[in-house]
């Protein structure tokens, strides 16, 4: 979207642009709603309930296709639905204009003083910071132009589910998408056949009933290749703690551009978007550890405590806090049978642990 349009000086043009768009930004829900829908009523009555003759077999496929909808529903409403995060407090800065002091002093010491924990930086150097919404970017938070706000964890904006795939509902994203493969292969196949009895021995009642479950099946079919390719990609950038957007623009942290900058070990790396609860991973509840804003570094990185704001931070008994510091003493834990990703993610030295418990 053409940002002139939000800039504009007219007011009624900026009105009906903005409608517009707000009224276009549903169009993908509602055709996924109404092509779920359609899918549902072919599968359901003109397959299950008019054309499948043995009952056991009808009640197998009755029973699997509620399963996977009610997951494919649930993890859909919960990604387009879900509130993003909102950055705290204490990364808002708003620069004076009169100031003597420059943009960048200004936020450096306002770093300082709120202890805030940065390590990606602009491809400049200096601290990152979005003027539109007056915040200092946390690591891995961007400003999304659609959304016009800083998302924390923002992995790209997808237009199907009219929101960020972000920290807050990037797990129910990833859930939806894969539920929607499954479908899709369990529709397909479960449908094919009756899709080669209209070209062969016609046993159906009726060529509306025909047409139904064949554009049941090619309506499935294409979408079964393309979600196995989306689910596939997410899943493994969950593996490697990365996101779209750190793909193809790698964080600049400690000096240099990694993608694999966050990469904490492949179980805790799918942890921190699953959770720890192999089931719960499953279902579209929100589970996982960690804040949002505040990230472990890839233990292989350099600690050069100067390019941290806080590289002495203070022990204290908040949930985020703690949360932070056992989570850099995970990282620096000897070798044990349950910490093993650690070890694959070759741990960095003790002195780095002794530091931040100061
Ligand atoms: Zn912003
Ligand atoms: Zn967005």
């Amino acid at each position: 979207m053409n940002s002139d349009i939000w800039e504009s000086d007219d007011p009624r043009r900026f009105r009906i642009a903005r409608y517009f768009f707000c009224f276009a930004r549903w169009i993908p829900i509602a055709l996924i709603v109404v092509i779920t829908l359609y899918v549902y009523y072919a599968y359901v009555v003109v397959l299950c309930i008019q054309q499948v003759e043995n009952d056991i077999q009808r009640i197998v496929y009755l029973v699997f296709i509620h399963i996977l909808l009610l997951m494919y529903a649930s993890t859909f409403f919960r990604a387009v639905f879900t509130w993003h995060a909102i950055i705290p407090h204490k990364y808002t800065y708003k620069h004076p204009g009169n100031s003597t002091v420059s943009l960048q002093e200004g936020l450096l010491e306002h770093a300082e003083r709120e202890e805030l924990i940065l390590h990606q930086k602009t491809p400049t150097g200096e601290i990152r910071y979005c003027s539109k919404c007056e915040i200092i970017k946390p690591d891995r938070a961007h400003h999304c132009t659609v959304c016009n706000r800083c998302i924390l964890r923002m992995d790209h904006h997808c237009p199907w589910i009219n929101n960020c795939c972000a920290y807050s509902n990037y797990k129910y994203f990833i859930l939806f998408v894969n539920y929607s493969f499954f479908i899709c292969v369990f529709i397909v196949i479960s449908g094919a056949p009756y899709c080669v009895l209209i070209f062969t021995n016609d046993p159906l009642d009726s060529n509306y009933q025909k047409y139904n479950i064949l554009a049941m099946v090619l309506l499935c079919l294409p979408f079964s290749f393309s979600t196995a390719m989306l689910g596939f990609f997410h899943i493994y950038l969950a593996l490697q703690n990365s996101s779209t957007m750190e793909t193809s623009h790698p964080p600049l942290v400690l000096g240099k551009r990694d993608k694999y900058a966050f990469f904490i070990g492949r179980r805790r790396n799918l942890e921190s978007v699953f959770g720890s609860n192999m089931f719960l991973g499953f279902i579209p509840i929100d589970n996982r550890p960690g804040n949002g804003y505040e990230f472990e570094l890839n233990p292989k990185l350099s600690t050069d405590s100067e390019n941290l704001f806080r590289p002495h931070r203070p022990v204290t008994n908040s949930t985020d806090n703690t949360n932070v510091i056992s989570n850099d003493i995970r990282a620096n834990e000897p070798v044990t049978s349950n910490n093993t990703d650690a070890v694959e993610a070759d741990s960095p030295v003790v002195g780095e642990q002794s530091s931040l418990l100061n």
